[in-house]
């Protein structure tokens, strides 16, 4: 999304979310790409550009992600919603593996979201772990 943001707000969505990215963690330096801001329910279907309804988000996530709101649980097959960064803490939906390159979901919520944003893209994967070889913890 592109819309103008007062500087309070971009601060506020900054002072929250850090350097990284909302859903997977990568921090911008990781992407070699600026953070963009994502409206975690989409403008389109009714989403309000405040604070409670915009994340930081790395530009894969965002695209990814899209106007989805809802993913399958590749678990159950059951329709679930999206992970909401303002709503839910990271750590109840989503893990680190042992490798600190893959993030698992812990619920029906952090799996479909890791599956519809894509979040374990090879890309990204091969990146996590250069930057693990190098000294970089994930956070969370
Ligand atoms: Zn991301």
């Amino acid at each position: 999304m592109s819309a103008y943001l007062p500087r309070p707000l971009r601060q506020r969505l900054t002072a929250a979310d850090g350097s990284r990215c909302a859903y997977c963690q990568t921090a911008v330096e990781n992407t070699g790409q600026p953070l963009t801001v994502d409206h975690v329910i989409p403008q389109a279907q009714g989403g309000q550009t405040d604070f409670d309804n915009l994340c930081r988000a790395c530009r894969r996530c965002n695209e990814n992600k899209g106007t989805t709101i809802l993913a399958l649980d590749p678990l159950t097959g059951d329709v679930t919603p999206l992970f909401h960064p303002r709503r839910q803490r990271w750590q109840d939906h989503f893990a680190w593996d042992e490798t600190g390159c893959r993030v698992l979901g812990l619920s029906a919520c952090g799996r479909a979201t890791a599956v519809a944003l894509n979040i374990n893209n090879e890309v990204m994967v091969d990146v996590r772990r250069r930057w693990v070889s190098a000294g970089w913890h994930p956070p969370g």
